[in-house]
């Protein structure tokens, strides 16, 4: 079998109830999903909109997908009557779209708001001015269709843990205060492979785990 169910199990012991555990199949085959479903497992992660648009059908409908990517505005269409949460949305623009779509569909859709907590260019996210801009507008614009349930995050790509303890230490305290405001956001979505056992000693709610689930990536 392709996937590692000795860290499958004892990854969800480790985490128990209170840690959601997204098992992150991008790029590997319907055949290891239902694998890891035979397992017990219900929460799997994308990245990609047609690939994910091609496994949902195959596969067992009580599945929650949870979108990890960064999603177009233009591709919401192809995920929006199934998703379960969308975890990278960094703009009223792609809110605005997704609530557009979702009513058409007649669902609210789960989001989460990507903040940017890496010391790296390349990741995707608002900073915490940008985070305060996207409330504020959306204070004054409300979208009946979606609703905020959380931050994601990812932290920097390095070895150095203490960088990367920081970066979700920076994360968990906006979460926090964006509980201030709305109280009733449950979901921090930050840890991975590399970093997930940091990721729940700084407060996370939910880990996203791929290679340790499934082997490396090509
Ligand atoms: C691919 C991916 C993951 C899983 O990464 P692993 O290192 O394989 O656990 C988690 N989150 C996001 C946003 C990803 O793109």
């Amino acid at each position: 079998m392709a996937i590692n169910l000795e860290n499958y199990k004892s990854i969800r012991a480790e985490l128990g109830d209170k840690v959601v555990l997204v098992a992150v199949s991008k790029t590997k085959p319907v055949e290891d999903i239902k694998a890891l479903y035979d397992q017990g497992q219900r929460d799997f992660g994308e990245n990609y909109v047609q690939e994910l648009a091609d496994k949902q059908p195959q596969l067992p409908v009580d599945i929650r997908w949870h979108y990890i990517g960064h999603l177009q505005s233009n591709k919401v269409k192809y995920i929006v009557g199934f998703v379960h949460l969308i975890h990278g949305v960094d703009s009223f623009k792609l809110l605005k779209e997704i609530n557009k779509q979702a009513q058409k569909q007649n669902r609210v859709i789960n989001c989460l708001l990507q903040v940017y907590i890496a010391q790296e260019e390349t990741k995707f996210g608002l900073d915490e001015t940008e985070l305060d801009v996207l409330l504020d507008e959306l204070n004054k614009n409300p979208l009946q269709n979606i609703t905020i349930n959380g931050l994601m995050g990812m932290a920097s790509f390095t070895d150095d843990l203490n960088k990367v303890r920081m970066e979700f230490r920076q994360l968990k305290r906006l979460y926090d205060m964006l509980k201030t405001k709305l109280p009733q956001i449950s979901i921090l979505s930050m840890g991975m492979s590399a970093d997930y056992k940091i990721a729940v000693e700084e407060g996370s709610t939910l880990v996203r785990i791929g290679s340790l689930l499934f082997g490396e990536r090509k």
